[in-house]
């Protein structure tokens, strides 16, 4: 039997009814097209079409037909369906004549992995994320109100969110997630859930999994979950911090390196400079809202400047303690509101084009960043990250090596919705502007 029949019998055994065919928008919205048990031959056959004009950034409507290439390994019956139960599968994006799509990000980011399996290495990423769970009103509408006073690591005694938290780590296991840690996170009514690292494809698939079930436990509590950056001032906002390691081809974490100072290999070091040297340009990639930015401040646990360290985590590479297979650089931009397809393919494509050139990080900096003015940044050579959006999209538009990871047409419609975003930001007159200038002037 190949791998089609024994999930099409599988699939009948289980008694899935619905089949959610999902895949990833330029802007990290997941897209589905659902089909019954009936029509899942033609599905695995690559048969299935919808109406590429009709996503954002996809394409214009006389070139709309698209295909749907589903991901046998992506299966999973959804645990909160029953009857009808329901399952899904990640689906790459094809053209009609059977070429892969370039405006998929699934497909960029294919081709990174592809990149560094023919250097020899597999990648490992396990990611962070952080949200918020919010209180809704009466009509079912999104408050700002928390239902707890926790901090970090607390244990609140009637806490509703624990208990949300607590449902959606159980739902993720029956999906297949390895869940290594599930906490309350430092501001009121954040959270935190990790699962262990897997290779790139298989966690940027796993991301997407994650909000989703995140959102739909959060609803069937009435709560809303949200993975906005910074919801509220005055408070940390959620990152989506992302681990990376490489692996050899037998299974050996080549960023361990047992005779170096900091028992890193030259790969590592390697890396880092490379993610390091093009921060500055998929920071419209990794942290791609106007309010993504607004949690990139000093104070908050979130970096500001472009420097790395071993010990500190104030600076935005930090490199774990932990050696042996636990040997991970941690970039601590990234926000939840990035699509993580393309958020690994250029954070991914920068340490791999740092390895091909060979280029060397700067010094690490030990102590807290925060407290640095910008005399000593200066003598240092420490740069910032963009201050918003806007400039991150300039420096984006300059930058070859992350460009080449999104493909020209991802890259286009990317920094094109970025700018209309920028633009109507602009344009508004904000309740800060108001307090600040009515009565002044
Ligand atoms: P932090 O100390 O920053 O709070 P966490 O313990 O919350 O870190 O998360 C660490 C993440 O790093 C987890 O997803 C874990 O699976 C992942 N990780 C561990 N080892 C590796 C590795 N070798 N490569 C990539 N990711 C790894
Ligand atoms: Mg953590
Ligand atoms: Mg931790
Ligand atoms: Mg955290
Ligand atoms: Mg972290």
């Amino acid at each position: 039997m190949n791998h089609k029949e024994a999930l099409l019998k599988k699939a009948k055994e289980l008694e899935v009814e619905f089949i959610h065919l999902q895949f990833t928008d330029i802007l990290g919205v997941m897209k589905n097209v659902s089909i019954t048990i009936e029509q899942l031959e033609k599905a695995l056959d690559n048969e299935i079409m919808f109406d590429g004009s009709s996503i954002d950034g996809f394409v214009r409507i006389e070139e709309s037909d698209m295909y749907l290439a589903p991901d046998l390994s992506t299966f999973i019956v959804l645990p909160w369906t029953d009857s009808p139960r329901e399952a899904r599968l990640i689906c790459n994006v094809y053209k009609t004549d059977g070429t892969p799509f370039h405006g998929c990000p699934r497909n960029a980011l294919k081709k990174v992995v592809k990149e560094a399996l023919d250097m020899g290495y597999t990648i490992n990423i396990g990611p962070e994320c952080e949200f918020f769970l919010f209180h809704t009103d009466e009509k079912g509408e999104p408050s700002l109100q928390t239902h707890d006073n926790a901090g970090y690591f607390d244990l609140a005694p009637v806490d509703l969110g624990g208990n949300a938290r607590k449902d959606m780590t159980m739902t993720l296991k029956q999906m297949g997630f390895e869940i290594e840690a599930s906490h309350h996170e430092v501001a009121p009514g954040q959270h935190e859930i990790d699962f262990k690292y897997a290779d790139a494809l298989v966690t940027a698939d796993r991301i997407m999994t994650f909000k989703m079930v995140v959102r739909i436990i959060a609803q069937r509590h009435g709560l809303h979950a949200t993975f906005m950056p910074k919801p509220k001032f005055g408070i940390n906002g959620s990152g989506m911090h992302i681990n990376m390691s490489l692996e050899t081809m037998d299974g050996k974490n080549a960023f361990y390196d047992d005779k170096d100072k900091l028992k890193l290999s030259k790969v590592a070091y390697h890396f880092l400079a490379g993610v390091l040297k093009q921060a500055k340009g998929f920071a419209a990639v990794t942290n791609p809202t106007v309010n993504s930015y607004k949690r990139l401040i000093p104070g908050y646990e979130a970096p500001v400047l472009i420097a790395w360290s071993a010990s500190n985590r104030s600076p935005l590479v930090r490199i774990p303690a932990k050696r042996g297979n636990s040997t991970r650089i941690e970039l601590r931009n990234p926000d939840p509101s990035a699509n993580p397809y393309l958020a690994l393919a250029a954070v991914l494509k920068s340490g791999i084009d740092g390895i091909k050139n060979e280029i060397d990080p700067p010094k690490p900096v030990d102590s807290n960043v925060y407290d640095m003015d910008e005399l000593e940044m200066k003598e240092k050579g420490i740069e910032g990250l963009p201050a918003n959006l806007y400039e991150a999209v300039k420096m984006l538009s300059t930058n070859e090596v992350v460009k080449e990871a999104l493909g020209q047409h991802i890259f286009k419609k990317l920094t094109g919705a970025a700018l209309y975003e920028w633009n109507e930001y602009s344009k508004d007159v904000s309740q800060w502007e108001i307090n600040r200038y009515l009565r002044k002037y």
